[in-house]
């Protein structure tokens, strides 16, 4: 007797869980704008999404930048860290400095770079691609 089994379908990677704070970040990923919290009162630049101003007190709101900055730092992954993305291997994640406040680091994937010709100083642009299992989209960095 031939047992028919489905397929295995591949893990799907975790999901980000947007809140109050973070949601104003998703609706802009969703029409592929890139958008960082900035300070209303001193203008100051924050990585994540605060209720207040670490500097001033102030009242952030997300800004949209042009996803443009230059590789601050980078490692190359070559074994699975989290489900969804053993297709991938090797791929490369780097800290990007924004053009627009190049003292922050974002932590993103690279896509469309050879692993070893990633280089610190390398310019990037953001782009946004579907993120599998859910309705996100998230920004990869490749070349600018
Ligand atoms: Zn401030």
């Amino acid at each position: 007797m031939t047992e028919i089994r489905a397929p295995m379908s591949a893990p799907a990677p975790p999901q980000p869980l947007p809140d109050a704070l973070s949601q104003p970040y998703w609706d802009h990923a969703a029409k592929g704008e890139l958008a960082l919290p900035r300070c209303q009162a001193c203008g100051t630049w924050h990585a994540l999404p605060l209720e207040f101003c670490r500097k001033c007190g102030g009242k952030p709101s997300f800004q949209v930048v042009s996803g443009e900055g230059e590789i601050y730092s980078f490692l190359i992954e070559h074994h699975p860290v989290a489900p969804g993305f053993d297709g991938l291997m090797p791929y490369v994640v780097a800290m990007v400095s924004p053009r627009e406040a190049p003292e922050l680091r974002l932590i993103s994937r690279l896509d469309g770079i050879v692993p070893d010709e990633v280089a610190i100083g390398m310019p990037v642009r953001a782009r946004f691609v579907d993120h599998p299992g859910g309705d996100f989209k998230l920004p990869v960095f490749g070349p600018a």
